[in-house]
């Protein structure tokens, strides 16, 4: 007897595809992508090179004696373009973080997802030094192509090569969070002396091994943020790579073609090259796909073909969507006039606070415990921390006094009152006013600091004291 529901499945099988990263059982497709070769590929490799020198060099790039760029997070001090932000800085941080997302609006806005397939590390460094690798050890196979055994030791020389690419990639990355003197010292000395920075280099390596080895394509598709809101980053003027259906449907093989008593053909010879090629595994002629990391390898591919059977080039091209529907494209719009308009007042507010910052802050803070007390004399003391930040590169001395009350005295319990180049420092003293200073239990104070420069500050609080009527 049959069973009930003998055809029942625990898995539903999809009705289209899902991803072009996954088989129908759920399994992980794996994606081989052919190398197209054409003109965008040459440009893209003299891009791709460049930047990978550029961000190998500029760990050691100086302005003025100070790294370009140097993102110290132990000492909370962020060196970019030569300027160091202190923790203070926050607000200068800030606005520069909302222009760089201002600015990657309105490059989308432009160009589409250019970034992605033409600077991205990841698109870099992935097609431009790990497949490679991997063409050059298990041959050229595409998607969808033969596939030939590869001998184990081409396997091993394979992750031996992507391992030292990883050592070299994670090395150059923690060059930009604790400078290259640093790393030059720690790789040249035993890892004992210093397990941590150690441990981290480790770390890096075991996740670019897992992102390049194994990861790969799926940053893009399912992890990348900036993938995800291309939805409504891009508009339809932004550039897109697009396959222009109208000249290439309907598509059909070459001896399809040939035959004369079909009817008119489009130019696509449905070939799939632009498919095989694809390093996310889509298919450009199902249109726009979030997918598409427009790295241009379906136009060499196509252009190829084109080229091969006597068309015209660019049945795949940079497009957009108002153009594909036959409306003339603008490069003003709406967004692409109000992202610049706020990268101007955020630049104006940047300028504007950068100049008016000093060369030390100063902050005055009541001490935690008792408000006051009272000292043998019958005098107030309060209890006060100064929280000094030394905005500039050279060490700074200070003296501190007392402008009014005239007859309350600043007791520093420090030994020295100097400060590192970029130093925090906070000190500990007690401002001592008579009794007779305080009214309704409250007496302002106004402190001067001074540096050897002749610089000052004026900071004043409320002391507290007995509630004298
Ligand atoms: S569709 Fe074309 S441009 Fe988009 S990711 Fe695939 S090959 Fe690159
Ligand atoms: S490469 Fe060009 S001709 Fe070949 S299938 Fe793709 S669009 Fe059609």
């Amino acid at each position: 007897m049959n069973a009930p529901h003998s055809n029942f499945s625990p898995i539903k099988k999809p009705e289209a595809r899902v991803l072009s990263t996954l088989d129908a059982d759920g399994s992980r497709n794996w994606l081989k992508p052919k190398l197209s070769k054409g003109k965008l590929l040459t440009r893209r490799r003299i891009v791709a090179y460049l930047l990978i020198a550029l961000f190998t060099l500029l760990p050691f790039v100086k302005v003025g004696g100070k790294p370009f760029v140097l993102l110290d997070i132990t000492a909370r001090q962020f060196t970019i373009f030569g300027f160091t932000f202190l923790p203070t800085d926050t607000i200068l941080l800030a606005m520069v973080i909302v222009a760089w997302l201002l600015g990657i609006f309105l490059f989308t806005a432009l160009f589409g997802r250019v970034w992605c397939g033409w600077a991205c590390p990841q698109t870099v460094y992935m097609e431009f030094l790990f497949r490679p690798v991997e063409r050059f050890f298990d041959g050229t196979a595409g998607r969808g192509g033969h596939r030939k055994k590869t001998p184990a030791w081409r396997v091993a020389a394979k992750y031996v090569t992507y391992f030292l690419l990883c050592i070299y990639l994670a090395n150059t990355f923690l060059a930009y969070f604790i400078g290259v003197e640093t790393l030059g010292r720690w790789v040249t000395q035993s890892p004992i002396e210093h397990p941590v920075p150690f441990a981290v280099m480790a770390f890096v390596t075991f996740a670019m091994m897992v992102d390049f080895c194994f990861f790969r394509e799926q940053m893009c598709l399912i992890a990348c943020p900036y993938g995800r809101f291309q939805s409504v980053l891009l508009d339809q003027d932004s550039m897109i790579v697009a396959y222009d259906k109208k000249r290439g449907e309907p598509r059909g093989k070459i001896k399809k073609q040939a035959n004369a008593s079909l009817p008119v053909m489009g130019d696509c010879v449905d070939c799939g090259n632009c498919v095989t090629t694809c390093p996310t595994g889509i298919d450009i002629r199902e249109g726009l796909q979030m997918e598409c990391i427009n790295c241009t390898q379906c136009i060499d591919a196509c252009n190829a073909v084109m080229s091969k059977t006597g068309r015209t080039a660019n049945l795949i091209r940079y497009s957009s969507q108002s153009r594909d529907a036959g409306r003339t494209s603008s490069m003003l719009r709406a967004r692409t006039l109000i992202y610049p308009l706020l990268l101007l007042g955020l630049t104006a507010a940047f300028v504007a606070v950068f100049l008016s910052s000093k060369t030390f802050d100063a902050v005055l803070l009541r001490e935690t415990g008792n408000p006051f007390v009272l000292t043998e004399s019958g005098d107030i003391r309060n209890l006060l921390k100064l929280k000094i930040t030394n905005r500039t590169d050279r060490t700074m001395n200070f003296n501190i006094h007392c402008l009014s009350p005239e007859s309350a005295v600043v007791d520093v319990r420090e030994d020295s009152l100097s400060l590192k180049p970029r130093g925090v420092r906070t000190l500990h003293l007690s401002v001592i006013a008579p009794r007779d200073e305080f009214n309704l239990g409250r007496s302002q104070v106004r402190l001067e600091l001074a540096n050897q420069m002749e610089e000052s500050r004026i900071i004043s609080l409320k002391l507290i004291g007995p509630y004298n009527e």
